[in-house]
């Protein structure tokens, strides 16, 4: 016999079913990430509607079957209107999710996922912080969550602290001077440095509390791009769309 449960999580995608059906898949406090039905949630009339839709945080009522949930009732907190309202926003909302979703799995302990997730999603709200600082914050610290993050606090040759003037991403994080005069790598100044020190250690509440110039952006994006091509040989399809939508 199932029984019902009261899920906190969010919404990272919906698929069409049926007629009037749907499939959702929510990131949960509880449970990590599931997947369930949502009956009849594409009706004009039903209570469902709005409540299962990409981005919706709240508590989720389902039906715990045997090998399914069922969606029974909702009740939304945070709708992200602001970012849904904003084209540009959703295409970097999407892409939040997808990864999100890559990153987590059923019956696991994903609470520092969806909490990363949810002030990510409330940053890109901010109308004061640019949209790609905030995607390379969250990028990096999905990093952090998961333990594949680069180690930007010493050489990686030689264990030195001090003047860290280059990223390696053969050596999977930075490089001294002396050692980075032998090896290729991408510059950086101590913005970048700190930067990067910033968001691997700071407190979530205090991630989205700074902004960097563009010539620091395109380092760190670089960086990123370098480290996530060698190490994360996956293919997001929302980050090619909202790719396409910048370009
Ligand atoms: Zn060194």
């Amino acid at each position: 016999m199932g029984q019902t449960v009261v899920l906190t999580g969010m919404i990272l995608q919906t698929m069409p079913m049926g007629e009037y059906d749907k499939r959702v898949t929510i990131l949960t406090k509880e449970r990590g990430k599931i997947t369930a039905f949502a009956k009849g949630a594409r009706r004009q009339n039903s209570t469902l509607l709005a409540a299962s839709e990409p981005f919706c945080f709240g508590e989720f009522e389902l039906y715990e079957g045997r090998t399914t949930y069922t969606l029974v009732k909702a009740s939304i907190s945070n709708y992200f209107r602001e970012l849904v309202s904003d084209l540009e926003k959703v295409y970097f909302g999407f892409y939040f999710l997808e990864v999100a979703s890559y990153y987590t799995q059923e019956n696991n302990d994903e609470k520092e996922m969806l909490k990363l997730l949810y002030q990510s999603l409330k940053a890109l709200e901010h109308p004061s912080l640019e949209n790609r600082l905030v995607k390379f914050i969250y990028e990096l610290r999905v990093l952090v969550v998961n333990g594949e993050y680069p180690n930007v606090f010493s050489c990686m040759k030689c264990g030195k602290k001090e003047n860290l003037v280059c990223f390696s991403t053969k050596y999977r994080g930075t490089l001294c001077e002396e050692c980075a005069k032998k090896e290729s790598g991408i510059l950086m100044n101590d913005s970048v440095l700190y930067t990067l020190q910033y968001i691997i250690t700071a407190d979530l509440k205090k991630l989205y509390t700074f902004t960097v110039t563009d010539e620091v952006l395109l380092v760190l994006e670089k960086i990123k791009k370098s480290y996530w091509d060698s190490y994360l040989p996956h293919t997001f399809q929302s980050l090619k769309l909202l790719e396409e939508s910048l370009a």
